[in-house]
């Protein structure tokens, strides 16, 4: 196979690591980037401060080799911690032991570490170039420096990780209908900080993810290295009560006060992160075509932006990646590699993006549910039992790398059979297991 060339338009989280996949197999690989180099002006992220790394990212990032250096950075988090009212917290694990954890990882470093191993395996960086115009005739590009200043550059094939907002999308709409659609989700977030304690170390259980639900609304915070917690709060723009409402420090302080009397006293500066930091939109993504023939290819948050309430934007996009390069080494042809990538991710993509908006319904409301709590109780007792066929869909997809359609279906499945099982019990003495059995082993196959 000649030498191939690509062109990346982002050099995020998907961007930086498909240019390391990339180029270990002997493609060239250039990316453009909007930001200026983290390495001279920092990280300048805009959004989360701290993600959640699963199996899927994780898979990526052994693909990568960079498995050990960005756990070295990474702390865990068993389950959730919720906090409910000024009550004692209650911890709900997420999966069985240790295996079944997720990671709470800095986004700039991570970001940091695949840009730094890409660059040192040949890929070429160009920052402060934003893409602007695309002629997919004549394959030729024009980038914009912060200044605006012009150049004008051929490619070869275009791949856009340039997320949600995604540049390369447009454009390729311009050419193309890729049949979008936006689902605005008519709630916003905002970062606050729980600072590390004055001696060092954590105010609260560091190895967590920790919930305040509040029915329509949520605070959660993720621990970070250094002792401190990122907080992010969840909340409707409009109605009561809602963004739209806390228009002045009076009005956060009071909203906190009642809401989150827990977290207040852990929160020293949160009226001046709430009035200092954004408050960022959410809303997901769908598009009909993810390419334009062999010409351009959309991956990560640009093809599919999800809400981020099962913490798997990232894990996706790494999923996309590797996938990406595996069909890519399998296709001789770029355009049936192109077909193939969307074939097989469009599915999946869809899913996630469903299951996130579930998840949020799940954490801010659910969670403090007794109905909820009687059916998670339900689930892990079947998930002993028949550890092979019935395997709870949170920890498919967080744990596993069955695809995210797959554990939808089996999800649904198990939740027709709790459901049916449960009735209107209050608790589980009236189970009937072996009934259960039947329905697990006849209805559910051996899980891969
Ligand atoms: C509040 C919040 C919390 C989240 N938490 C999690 C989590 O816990 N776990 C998880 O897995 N996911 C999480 N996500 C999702 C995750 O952030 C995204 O899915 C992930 O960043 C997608 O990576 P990407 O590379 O596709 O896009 P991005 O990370 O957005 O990267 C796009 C890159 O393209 C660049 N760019 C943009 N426009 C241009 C242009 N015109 N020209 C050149 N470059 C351009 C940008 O500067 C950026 O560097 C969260 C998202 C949000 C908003």
């Amino acid at each position: 196979m000649p030498q191939r060339d690509y062109t990346l338009i982002g050099a995020g989280l998907a961007g930086s690591l498909l240019a390391l996949l990339l180029t270990r197999r002997g493609a060239r690989v250039r990316v453009f980037e909007r930001r200026a180099d983290p390495r001279s002006v920092g990280y300048v992220g805009g959004r989360s401060i701290n993600l959640a790394l699963a199996e899927r990212g994780l898979h990526g990032l052994r693909v990568a080799g960079l498995e050990r250096e960005v756990m070295q950075q990474a702390t865990m988090m068993r389950g959730r911690m919720v906090h409910e009212g000024l009550e004692e917290p209650r911890f709900m694990r997420y999966g069985s032991d240790d295996s079944e954890v997720i990671w709470s990882v800095n986004r700039g470093r991570l970001n940091l570490s695949v840009l730094e191993a890409a660059e040192e395996a040949g890929a070429h960086f160009h920052f402060d170039a934003s893409l602007g115009a695309v002629d997919f005739d004549r394959r030729e590009l024009c980038v914009v420096d912060g200044l605006g200043a012009q150049r004008h550059v051929n490619f070869d094939s275009l791949i856009g990780s340039d997320g949600a907002g995604s540049a390369l999308r447009a454009a390729m709409m311009d050419v193309r209908d890729l049949g979008e659609r936006t689902e605005w989700l008519g709630h916003s977030y905002k970062e606050l900080e729980i600072p590390a304690a004055a001696g060092g170390g954590f105010r609260i259980e560091p190895n967590a993810l920790h919930i305040w639900p509040r029915g329509g609304y949520m605070l959660i915070a993720l621990p970070n290295v250094d002792g401190s917690f990122t907080v992010t709060l969840f909340l409707a723009n409009d109605g009561e009560p809602s963004f739209a409402h806390l228009h002045s420090a009076d009005h956060v302080r009071e909203f906190f006060v009642r809401e989150f009397p827990s977290a207040v006293p852990l929160m020293p500066e949160y009226l001046q992160d709430f009035e200092q930091n954004p408050t960022g939109m959410l809303a997901t993504l769908r598009l009909e075509q993810w390419h334009l023939d062999r010409r351009a290819l959309l991956i990560g948050d640009a093809a599919h932006a999800i809400v981020p309430f099962h913490g798997q934007g990232m894990n996706c996009a790494f999923e996309d990646c590797v996938e990406l390069d595996r069909l890519l080494n399998e296709h001789d042809d770029l355009e049936s590699a192109f077909a193939a990538f969307a074939a097989s991710r469009k599915p999946n993509a869809d899913a996630i993006a469903d299951m996130a908006i579930e998840n949020y319904v799940e954490m801010r409301d659910s969670v403090a549910d007794d109905r909820f709590l009687l059916l998670k109780q339900l689930e892990r007792s079947l998930a002993g039992l028949h550890s092979q066929h019935f395997v709870p869909r949170y920890s498919m997809v967080m744990f596993r790398r069955i695809g995210y359609a797959e554990a939808q279906r089996r999800g649904r499945i198990q939740t027709h059979i709790m459901d049916d099982l449960l009735g209107n019990a209050t608790d589980l003495n009236t189970i009937d297991y072996a009934r259960a059995e039947q329905r697990i082993l006849s209805e559910l196959t051996l899980l891969p």
